[in-house]
């Protein structure tokens, strides 16, 4: 359970987070495009020495689906503020396992900082999402063949 520590304890996890946020984003940008290797985890200490600070646990639970009625679960303490960045931290290390950094991308969005894994048939998306950028692509690209037509 999370003790409510003081909001300058707060303030100060959130500006981690969104300096993980950062380093992560950075980090994707450079190794996008390629299969990542153990060659990179130097480069993936940030997210290391937070993990050794992870308190967590396994626990009998009852599980329906499993034919025994139960399951080994793992379930985390949460005895600090900084304890917050665990579940981020964690799910940022598994993405980094299991995804496959050859399909990432970058949306191609002028101002969207998204990035994707493309699994498409052919590798061909652009956007991170068609609704949105890839509309918005479809728009300007529409509005520049209308100034064509008019003679720039
Ligand atoms: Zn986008």
């Amino acid at each position: 359970m999370l003790r409510s520590g003081p909001p300058a304890e707060l303030d100060k996890v959130a500006a981690k987070a969104r300096g993980l946020r950062e380093w992560f984003r950075a980090f994707v940008q450079k190794k996008k495009g390629r299969a990542l290797t153990a060659g990179d985890l130097s480069e993936l200490e940030p997210l290391n020495s937070v993990l050794q600070r992870d308190e967590q646990h396994g626990l009998l639970v009852a599980d329906a689906s499993s034919a025994s009625g139960l399951a080994f679960a793992m379930q985390r303490r949460y005895p600090t503020a900084e304890s917050l960045l665990m579940p981020i931290v964690e799910a940022l290390a598994k993405l980094v396992c299991e995804e496959d950094f050859t399909y990432v991308k970058a949306c191609e969005g002028p101002k969207c900082t998204l990035l994707f894994a493309d699994y498409t048939r052919g590798h061909a998306r652009r956007w991170c999402s068609m609704a949105i950028c890839g509309n918005r692509a479809k728009v300007a690209a529409h509005r520049a063949r209308l100034k064509e037509g008019k003679g720039g």
